[in-house]
C-alpha cells in the first residue's frame, strides 16, 4: 500500500507454530506480506528447527520474485517461526542503522537464545539502555529491539527462566507500545505478549495443529483462519512445541489502543480488537460524522473526491450518506512509492508531486469536497490541492477524518517531532491558506471516538489531545512544551522527542 503522507509505523509482526513436522515458511511469508504496509524499510524471518535458528533478512520490501522466495523457503526450515516488516521509529535511518535494526533479532545470554520481533516503540529506552549496558556491555544497535530483548534476557535470568514472572517484570519496566512474538530455543517454545495498554494491534488464531499471531487480521485471513482472538493488553500467551497453549494476564493496565490505526494505518479489511467490524466500516462512519458536523459545507457541492487510498472508504461513506456524486478523479501511481532512502527535501517533494495524477476534465468548474484521512506534514495535500486548483476546480473544501494532530507520537508512528506537525504550528484557517484550500474541516474528537465505538478512556488520543497514556511520555511532552514557551526555537529540533537529551 502506498501511504498518502508517507507516514510509517514501527512494524508488522507475524509468528506461526505448527505441531506437525511441516515447514511453516510459506505461512509466515504470506502472513508477513499481508503486513508490508506497516513497515517497508526492512524485513526478516527466523525459524526454529532441530538445527537451531535460521535467519534471513534484508532491507526494503519483502521480495515477491518467486526465485527469491524459493531461496528463502529452502533455507528457512522448521515448524516454528517469527517475522517482521520494519520501519525505524528508533535509531538512525541511514543504511548502517537500518541494517543493524532489522528484525527479528536473535540474541543469547548464558546458554539461552531467543529470537524476537515486535511492533511499537519504547519510550524509556534511553534509561533502560544505561542499566542494560552495565549488565551486557556495549549495544550493537541503536534500535529499541535490542533494549527489549536484553531486558527480557535479564528478567529471565532474575526469575530463573520463568516466563510469566519475567514478562511481568518487563511489562513493569519497559514503557511504551509493544506487541511482541518470541521464540526461545532453550525450551523450544513460542511466546506472544503485549504492553499493558495494548497500544498497537495484536491478534491470533489457531486450529488443532496450527497457531498464528499477527499485527492485523488479514495476515490470519490469508492463511485460511476464519475466527480471530486478540492478545489482551498485559497478556502473555505461550505455545509449546506440542501445541499446549497457555494464556495469562501477567499485568493489568488501562487500555489505550491507538486511535490513528483506525484512520490511517491499519488495512481497511482489518478487524481491530474491540470493534467487531472491519476498519473500512469505521472509516465510512468517520465521513458520516464529518457530514453531521459540517452540514453547511455540503451546500452547493458538486463532487466528492478522495485522496487515495486510505480516504476512499470515507469518501464512499460521505457519498452514500449525502447522495452527492463521488468521482475517483484522483489517481495514485502505485509504482511511485515511498523509498527507504529519500536523500533530501527536494527529492521528497519530487516524489510527492509524481505520486498522484488528477483528471482535470472532471474537476473543472466544480465545487469539491476532498476527503483526506489525516494531515500530518501537509506537503502531500498541498501538492494535490495545487493540481486540483490548476485543473480548474471552483472551490476545494477539505474534510479530514482524523482530528488536527498537534502533538508528536511516542508510541511508534512516524510523527515524533513537533517541527513536522503542521497542526502544531497552525490553526485550521492557517492550514487551509497554506494548502491552497478554501477550508479545512477536521474530525472532532467526539466524532472520532463515537465512530470507532470504543470508550474514549480505552483509546490513545495523545497526538490530538496532548494527554499521553503513560508517565514518561507525558513528562517528555510536558518538558518540550515548557521549552517551547521559554525558547520557541527549541521545537525546531529534528530529533524524535523521546531521543532528545534534556
Ligand atoms: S499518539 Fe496518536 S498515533 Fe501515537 S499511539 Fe497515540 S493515537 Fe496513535
Amino acid at each position: 500500500m502506498v501511504l498518502s503522507e508517507d507516514l510509517s509505523e514501527a512494524c508488522g509482526v507475524f509468528g506461526v507454530i505448527s505441531t506437525t513436522k511441516e515447514d511453516i515458511f510459506r505461512k509466515m511469508y504470506w502472513g508477513l506480506l499481508s503486513l508490508n504496509h506497516r513497515g517497508q524499510q526492512s524485513y526478516g524471518f527466523v525459524t526454529l528447527s532441530k538445527g537451531g535458528f535460521h535467519k534471513k533478512e534484508d532491507l526494503n520490501l519483502i521480495p515477491t520474485d518467486p526465485r527469491e522466495v524459493e531461496v528463502l523457503a529452502s533455507s528457512l526450515r522448521g515448524n516454528m517461526g517469527i517475522a517482521n516488516a520494519r520501519y525505524a521509529t528508533s535509531g538512525g535511518t541511514g543504511v548502517r542503522h537500518l541494517q543493524g535494526g532489522k528484525q527479528p533479532l536473535v540474541i543469547s545470554s548464558h546458554g539461552r537464545q531467543i529470537a524476537i520481533s515486535y511492533n511499537g516503540n519504547i519510550v524509556n529506552a534511553a534509561k533502560l539502555r544505561k542499566t542494560l549496558h552495565r549488565k551486557f556491555g556495549k549495544f550493537k544497535t541503536d534500535a529499541d529491539t535490542e533494549v527489549l530483548a536484553k531486558q527480557i534476557l535479564l528478567s529471565l535470568e532474575d526469575n530463573s527462566g520463568n516466563y510469566e514472572k519475567a514478562v511481568g517484570e518487563v511489562l513493569d519496566k519497559v514503557e511504551g507500545a509493544y506487541s511482541a512474538v518470541l521464540i526461545d530455543s532453550l525450551d523450544e517454545s513460542f511466546y506472544a505478549f503485549r504492553d499493558i495498554r495494548g497500544i498497537r494491534p495484536f491478534c491470533f488464531s489457531h486450529s488443532s495443529s496450527l497457531f498464528a499471531f499477527a499485527s492485523e487480521t488479514p495476515a490470519l485471513d490469508i492463511n485460511g483462519f476464519r475466527d480471530y482472538d486478540y492478545v489482551d493488553p498485559g497478556e502473555l500467551i505461550s505455545v509449546a512445541r506440542n501445541g499446549k497453549m497457555t494464556r495469562s494476564t501477567v499485568r493489568k493496565g488501562q487500555p489505550a489502543m491507538c486511535a490513528f490505526e483506525f484512520a490511517y494505518f491499519s488495512r481497511p479489511d482489518s478487524v481491530l480488537n474491540g470493534t467487531n467490524r472491519p476498519v473500512y466500516k469505521i472509516r465510512e462512519e468517520f465521513a458520516r460524522s464529518l457530514a453531521r458536523t459540517y452540514k453547511k459545507k455540503l451546500d452547493g457541492i458538486d463532487l466528492i473526491l478522495s485522496m487515495p487510498e486510505t480516504a476512499d472508504d470515507a469518501a464512499y461513506g460521505l457519498h452514500e450518506f449525502t447522495g452527492l456524486p463521488w468521482e475517483r478523479a484522483v489517481r495514485k501511481n502505485r509504482y511511485v512509492t515511498r523509498r527507504a532512502f529519500i536523500s533530501g527535501k527536494g527529492e521528497r517533494d519530487d516524489v510527492i508531486d509524481k505520486k498522484v495524477n488528477i483528471v482535470p476534465s472532471l474537476v473543472r468548474g466544480k465545487r469539491l469536497i476532498v476527503m483526506e484521512d489525516s494531515i500530518v506534514r501537509g506537503d502531500t495535500s498541498k501538492a494535490n490541492i495545487a493540481k486540483l486548483n490548476a485543473g480548474g476546480a471552483t472551490s476545494v473544501d477539505l474534510f479530514v477524518t482524523f482530528p488536527r494532530i498537534t502533538n508528536p507520537c511516542l508510541y511508534g508512528v512516524d510523527m515524533a517531532t513537533y517541527k513536522e506537525l503542521i497542526g502544531a504550528r497552525m490553526t485550521p484557517e492557517e492550514i487551509a491558506e497554506w494548502l491552497g484550500a478554501d477550508s479545512v474541516n477536521f474530525q472532532t474528537i467526539e466524532g472520532l471516538v463515537s465512530s470507532i465505538g470504543i470508550d474514549q478512556k480505552n483509546l490513545c488520543l495523545a497526538c490530538v489531545t496532548g494527554e499521553y497514556p503513560s508517565k514518561t511520555a507525558q513528562q517528555i511532552a510536558d518538558k518540550i512544551r515548557t521549552l517551547q514557551k521559554s525558547e520557541p526555537k527549541s521545537q525546531e529540533s529534528e530529533k524524535r522527542v523521546y531521543e532528545r537529551n534534556f
